[in-house]
This record gives structure tokens, sequence and C-alpha cells, in this order.
């Protein structure tokens, strides 16, 4: 097998690209078509400050990579989530990555806003991932404006997009799907532009990145997700991708090109109606109600906890 660049001998086959690379090629095409998505999709210059939310993962932490030697300015910024031993080395690998490159990192610990996963996740019935990304959605936000950022960069890759798009179609969740896009504009002004400069590259690519130039990051899938219903996406998205090389990247850029204005909300339905935005009574952020959707989460595990621990504190009394 040869490099489909230089002819030496090929590394890694890429099926849906109908390509092989050597090492140097591969790292050269990686970056080629992270850099690519970047201005096709209008996403950020080298003028924009950009936030790159990392979770220790090797997504984010190619991007971050690929981001910071394209010359991009770059802010890291992670969320400890406090998920035991999984939180504690996704932390310590994000602190050595940025550490090793000299690049400016802001860590964020839940325990320290009296707040886990694991509370959350015993206080409601939402599942946990909806739970965490809607803790996860604030804290960006009020990182990219506490540290002056145009722009949020997440690591959402290809498997992600195409299993989540997979996902918001069985169940036709138009709404979901009007927000699925590589780029998503503020829709007020203490809110920045969020974009995914990996939509179109693959989960095997960026671990093959990761790979290559030697990144340590956490293998571990996140251990709430196990059984999540997005790992079931994926794999029937393998099975496709295994039989069609090229599915994943033709659903996700289709449905982007050709599709997905057609699920964005009309202006009778209030679209991007900024004026209709209120202000967080518990965070002053933006809000459409009184409460922003975190701080109703958050009120909601407060108001559990404290019942629990009445009724434990209560518990002996009674016993007596
Ligand atoms: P996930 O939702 O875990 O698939 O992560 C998607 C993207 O969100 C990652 O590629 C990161 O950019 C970002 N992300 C996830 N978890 C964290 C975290 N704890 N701190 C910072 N960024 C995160
Ligand atoms: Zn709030």
């Amino acid at each position: 097998m040869k490099c489909t660049r230089c002819r030496e001998p090929a590394e890694v086959k890429l099926r849906a690209h109908n390509s092989a690379f050597c090492r140097a090629c591969f790292l050269f095409f990686f970056q080629r078509r992270v850099a690519r998505a970047i201005e096709h999709e209008r996403m950020f210059d080298t003028s924009s400050r950009v936030l790159v939310a990392v979770s220790g993962g090797k997504d984010s932490l190619a991007l971050w990579e690929v981001l910071a030697n394209d010359g991009y300015q770059t802010v890291g910024f992670h969320l400890a989530l406090g998920i035991g031993a999984y939180s504690e080395r996704s932390r310590a690998r994000t602190e050595a990555f940025a550490a090793a490159r000299g690049l400016e990192l802001h860590v964020r610990a839940l325990a320290d806003e009296s707040l886990s996963i694991p509370d959350v996740m015993g206080a409601t019935r939402r599942p946990a991932c909806a739970a965490c990304g809607t803790i996860k959605r604030h804290y960006f936000d009020a990182a990219a404006l506490e540290h002056g950022c145009d722009v949020i960069a997440t690591g959402h890759n290809l498997d992600d997009e195409a299993a989540r798009l997979l996902g918001n179609v069985l169940h036709w969740q138009t709404d979901h799907l009007a927000r699925q896009k590589p780029v998503m504009q503020p829709r007020h002004e203490k809110f920045v532009r969020k974009v995914k400069p990996l939509y179109l590259t693959s989960e095997f690519e960026t671990a093959t990145y990761a790979f290559m130039r030697g990144i340590d990051y956490v293998v571990e899938e996140c251990p709430n997700a196990v059984g999540a219903t997005q790992l079931t996406y994926k794999s029937v998205l393998d099975r496709l991708e295994d039989v069609s090389p090229g599915t994943k990247a033709g659903f996700v850029r289709d449905f982007v090109a050709r599709a997905s204005d057609a699920f964005a909300p009309k202006p009778a339905e209030g679209a991007g109606d900024v004026a209709a935005i209120g202000t967080c009574g518990g965070c002053g952020m933006p809000s459409f109600g009184t409460l922003c959707s975190f701080c109703s989460l958050r009120a909601e595990v407060d108001r559990k906890l404290a019942k629990r621990s009445q009724t434990a504190s209560a518990a002996p009394a009674t016993e007596a």
C-alpha cells in the first residue's frame, strides 16, 4: 500500500476518502481538512480568540493542537465534572497537554460550585447526558464571556454528528435538527458563536492523529455514557460505513448543505428573537424564562438534596 500523496509506504488507509497516507502526509491531510472546514464554514480567523472546550479526550486535544499549530489564538477551557477517577484523569491529561505546549488553560471544577454530576444524576430523572450537556453549555458560555473569547470550539467529530443526526431523524426532532449545524450563531450579545471544526473528521482519524502525534489522552468513555443510545446509533452507522465507505460523511455533509435550512424556525415562530430573551435571575446569563435551564436544573437538585438531608436527619429521631 502506497501513500496517495507521495508514493512512499502508507501507514494508514482511509476508505472513506479512497486514500492511504504515510505519517507525514496523513498529518498534512488532517490539518488541511480541519483548516478547510474552518474556512469554508467561516467559523473564525486568526483575529478571533477561540475558547477550545477540552475534555482530555482525543478529539478536543487533537483539535486544540491543530488550532494552536495553525496560528489561531486559543484559550483552553476544561470543566472538571467530578465523575470519580475518570474526571481526575481527564483533568490531569488536559493540564499536562497544556503545560507541555505552553498553552493557556482555564479549569473550572463543579466541586467548587457545590455541584457534581453524580449528585445531579441522583436528584433528577433527566438522562445523565442531557443534564451534563446543560451544565457544560452553561460553563462554556460563561467561560467565553469571562475570558473575552469570540467563539467556542468543541471537538465533536463526524461520528458524534452522524449519530446525533440519525437520532434526530429517527425521532423527527425538528427543533434539534434546526440546531444541528457546524456553526451556531449567538442569539444574544452575551453568547458567542459555537463551532465544530471536526464535524467532517472521523473518530478514527482523530485517534490516528493523536497516536501519531504522541498525544496522551483519556481513552475510556465517560462511565455514565455506557449503554447510551448514542453508542447504538454509532455502531449501526459503523456497519453502514463498513459496507459503504463515506456514508457518514455524506449523511452529515449533505444534511448541512441541502436539508438543514428546511428545519430553521420561521420568523413568525420567534426565530432568533433577541427581544424575547431576558436575564436569568440565578446567574445573570441570557434566558427565556425567569431561570435559565442550568439554574432550574441546579434549583431542582438543591431542592431534592435538601429534602433528602431533612429526611435523613429526621429518621433517627423517630426511631429513638
Ligand atoms: P462529549 O459530549 O463528551 O462527546 O464531548 C463533546 C465535546 O465537548 C468535546 O470534544 C469537548 O470539546 C467538549 N467537552 C466535553 N466534556 C468537556 C469537559 N469536561 N470540559 C471541557 N470540554 C468538554
Ligand atoms: Zn442561570
